[in-house]
């Protein structure tokens, strides 16, 4: 199986870092180092930059059918090419070859639907209180070059979100790639070079994060953030945003609640629940953490997910018939060795799981933990990782009350056949994203994103686009 070296993308040519320096990629799964990644210094940086701003001049000022029409190209390569770019985000990622295959056709759907809205920036005319003279109109502008910082959990969908938002509203896109997973990152801006993207509009470069970070959010070519990742990071960088005036989207860490009422569809619950706790390892933001279920109904729940766990095919993710590959990277097994240490020490029970799995590569049992204590650490930080946690409850109100106990804010679920249910957790649960009965669902026409310590802006929907505007107010007085 063959890997990239994995280069640069500066002002429309794909290069190595001007003082050639790389960083080794790992498989996860055998812990063997295959391939490298290009590291950019401050002079590929500071070349990035000025064909980011020559980008922009260029792309703000293509008309919107010109840019759809570009747009769509790219999402007809990332079609066509999934099956060749899956292989490559399996390697250097970890997860199954058909959830790597589904990331990429994914990303066509999204670039699409982007490529569409793109035609629906409209402004206003808005009549003058004052003078009938007067015509009042609203612009809408892209904001500029927009520097982006994407993490390793979905190499692509994380990348393409900011990209096709960027690009449908008229930016130009810097993108700080992930170093661990680079291939498939690449792979995604080439469908946007191979579709006749302008030199500038797109880049990409790979390094140390805190020194781009540090270099490109105060640097004037740059207009806007936009970062996905940790909560601690993105308060960083939001906060050093904030110290330059520049707008950001921050889409951040969560610790989603699945609340399983005494009317839920148990079976349901297991297979949705279950299907999206485990996807990808568990290293999803929006990934089912905290589940709290009804007195009455927990044992059977429990031992449901148990049996789902011990059921599922851990391997490495290139092998057929893979549910669950390994971690990402060996920093997550530690956090989860600690996890799961500090829960059954503080007496949670282990229902199924809790060990590493042989001793190469980043393998995790899929583990089910029960009544897990409201002080362990996996009912307070955001576990990303393989590991279910459950609680029971006697009330509704005393579920929403601790699924809204902790700062973050992304995700939620709930499973009950009761309106009067579904209802009040729509109003009361505080996240950016609830799904009651049904496994998460998230598409480009929907906002993604999360309130509270979770982040803010959204990166799906109209309001994806509004997050890469800015209105101006234009009035001409008819003399
Ligand atoms: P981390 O906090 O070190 O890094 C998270 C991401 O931020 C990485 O992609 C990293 O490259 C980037 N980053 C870190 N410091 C940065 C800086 N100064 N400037 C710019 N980018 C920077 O954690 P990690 O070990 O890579 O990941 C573990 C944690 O990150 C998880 O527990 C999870 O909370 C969070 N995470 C969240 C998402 C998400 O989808 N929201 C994705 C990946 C990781």
């Amino acid at each position: 199986m063959t890997y990239p070296h994995t280069q640069l993308f500066i002002n429309g040519q794909w290069q190595d870092a001007a003082d050639g320096r790389t960083l080794p990629v790992f498989n996860p799964a055998t812990g063997q180092e295959i391939g490298r990644v290009a590291h950019a210094g401050k002079a590929d940086l500071d070349r990035a930059l000025e064909a980011a701003q020559k980008g922009f001049e260029t792309w703000r000022d293509m008309n919107p059918a010109a840019r759809s029409a570009i747009m769509r190209k790219a999402a007809g390569f990332m079609r066509e090419r999934a099956a060749e770019i899956a292989p490559l985000l399996t390697q250097e990622q970890g997860k199954p070859l058909p959830e790597a295959k589904g990331e990429a056709m994914a990303a066509a759907d999204i670039i699409e639907w982007f490529a569409e809205e793109g035609f629906r920036v409209y402004g206003r005319l808005v009549p003058s209180r004052y003078r009938p003279e007067v015509r009042q109109m609203v612009l809408k502008d892209p904001v500029g070059p927009v520097a982006a910082f994407t993490p390793w959990n979905f190499p692509i969908n994380q990348i393409v979100r900011k990209v096709g938002a960027a690009l449908a509203a008229g930016c130009s896109m810097l993108v700080k790639a992930p170093e661990e997973t680079p291939a498939a990152a690449a792979a995604l801006i080439k469908a946007f070079a191979d579709a006749g993207l302008p030199p500038g509009v797109l880049g990409l470069v790979y390094g140390n994060p805190a020194e781009i970070s540090g270099y490109l959010i105060p640097h004037p070519v740059i207009r806007k953030i936009t970062f996905t990742g940790s909560t601690p990071v993105g308060k960083q960088l939001a906060g050093l945003a904030g110290q330059h005036m520049k707008r950001v989207t921050m889409e951040l860490g969560g610790h989603a609640p699945v609340i399983v009422c005494e009317d839920a569809d148990i079976a349901l619950a297991v297979k949705s629940a279950g299907a999206a706790k485990f996807r990808n390892a568990g290293q999803v933001c929006i990934s089912p953490t905290r589940f709290l279920v009804h007195e009455s109904v927990k044992n059977d729940f429990a031992q449901a997910m148990a049996k789902y766990a011990q059921g599922l095919k851990v391997g490495d993710g290139l092998q057929e018939g893979t549910q669950m590959g390994p971690l990402a990277n060996p920093r997550r097994l530690t956090a989860m060795g600690e996890f799961h240490a500090d829960a059954v020490e503080k007496g949670a029970q282990v229902l199924a799981g809790g060990k590493r799995i042989g001793d190469a590569g980043n393998f995790w049992e899929p583990t089910v933990l029960l009544d897990v204590p409201l002080e362990a650490k996996l009912f307070n930080d955001e576990p990303f990782g393989p590991v279910a946690g459950i609680r029971g409850f006697t009330n509704l109100d005393e579920a929403i009350r601790e699924a809204n106990r902790l700062s973050y804010g992304l995700a939620g679920y709930a499973f009950t056949r009761s309106l009067k249910n579904a209802d009040l957790l729509s109003r009361r649960v505080e996240v950016g994203m609830l799904w009651i009965n049904m496994p998460a669902m998230p598409s480009a026409e929907m906002p993604f994103g999360g309130i509270k310590d979770s982040g803010y802006g959204s990166e799906g929907g109209p309001e994806a686009l509004e997050a890469y505007l800015n209105a101006r107010s234009v009035a001409v007085m008819n003399v």
